[in-house]
């Protein structure tokens, strides 16, 4: 199946002299299972097309799907219960609670949809992660990457749809880094997630199934099976 899908996509920001094609006629499917990664220069596109996909932002033209939802037309209840049970995020800033534990930080998705988290689940992605012995720290108490571990828990908790991962390694050490990419490869493989990552960096980009490159606004190229070298 497909777990996320653009048709015709186009976003115009401004109007009139000021206005500028962000995306034009971008056609792209992400396979159910699938690790692709998405590149391209600086204002390519990259972060626009991850926010119409997961229906962070609208597109002027064309049509975004997650799963069997249309998001395009969607109001803001269709807006907000597509962000909470059918996608997951990781950011570059890990964004945790400071206040809150690992725990509380990994679960809060689920206690902001009143929905009780599946045990067994819980236990596999926390292991996964290996964060076991870190439930009760809060973020400051965290290394980078264990801060990002429980940012990728966190997505991963609730069975998304598909999981968006922008620069999830931007602001981590490469040793770090390696970790979380690891992480989330073993979540495609294991656990049959979908994953869609923007990246600047060939080697993050080297661990997916797939990448997609961006120019302009338009998919100029695309690679399967990448290896770090052929990315460059
Ligand atoms: P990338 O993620 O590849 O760096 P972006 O998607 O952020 O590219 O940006 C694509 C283009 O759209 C850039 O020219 C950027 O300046 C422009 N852009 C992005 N967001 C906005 C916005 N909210 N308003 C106006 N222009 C924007
Ligand atoms: P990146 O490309 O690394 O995602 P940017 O610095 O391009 O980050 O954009 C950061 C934020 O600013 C994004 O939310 C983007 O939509 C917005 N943005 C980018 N370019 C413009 C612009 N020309 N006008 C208004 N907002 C913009």
């Amino acid at each position: 199946g497909i777990a996320a899908r653009a048709v015709d996509v186009w976003k115009v920001y401004g109007t009139g002299e000021a206005q500028l094609a962000a995306l034009r006629t971008v056609n792209v499917e992400f396979e159910r299972g699938r690790f692709t990664a998405i590149m391209g220069p600086s204002g390519s596109g990259k972060s626009t097309l991850m926010h119409c996909l997961a229906g962070l932002d609208t597109t002027s033209r064309g049509e975004v799907y997650i799963g069997e939802t249309r998001v395009t037309g969607l109001g803001d209840k269709g807006l907000t219960e597509l962000r909470r049970d059918k996608v997951g995020f990781i950011f570059q800033q890990f964004n945790l609670l400071p206040t809150l534990t690992a725990q509380e930080n990994i679960l809060l998705p689920l206690s902001i949809a009143g929905r009780k988290p599946d045990r067994d689940w819980f236990d596999t992605v926390v292991d996964t992660v290996g964060l076991r012995d870190r439930l009760g720290h809060r973020p400051t108490q965290l290394s980078g990457g264990q801060q990002q571990r429980v940012a990728c828990a966190r997505a991963l908790v609730s069975r998304p749809e598909v999981v968006f991962a922008d620069e999830p390694t931007g602001n981590l050490d490469s040793r770090s880094g390696q970790e979380v990419l690891g992480f989330l490869r073993d979540s495609v493989r294991q656990f049959g997630q979908t994953i869609v990552m923007v990246t600047h960096d060939p080697n993050a980009a080297s661990y997916a199934d797939r990448v997609v490159f961006l120019a302009d606004g338009a998919i100029v190229d695309e690679l399967h099976d990448p290896t770090a070298d052929a990315v460059l």
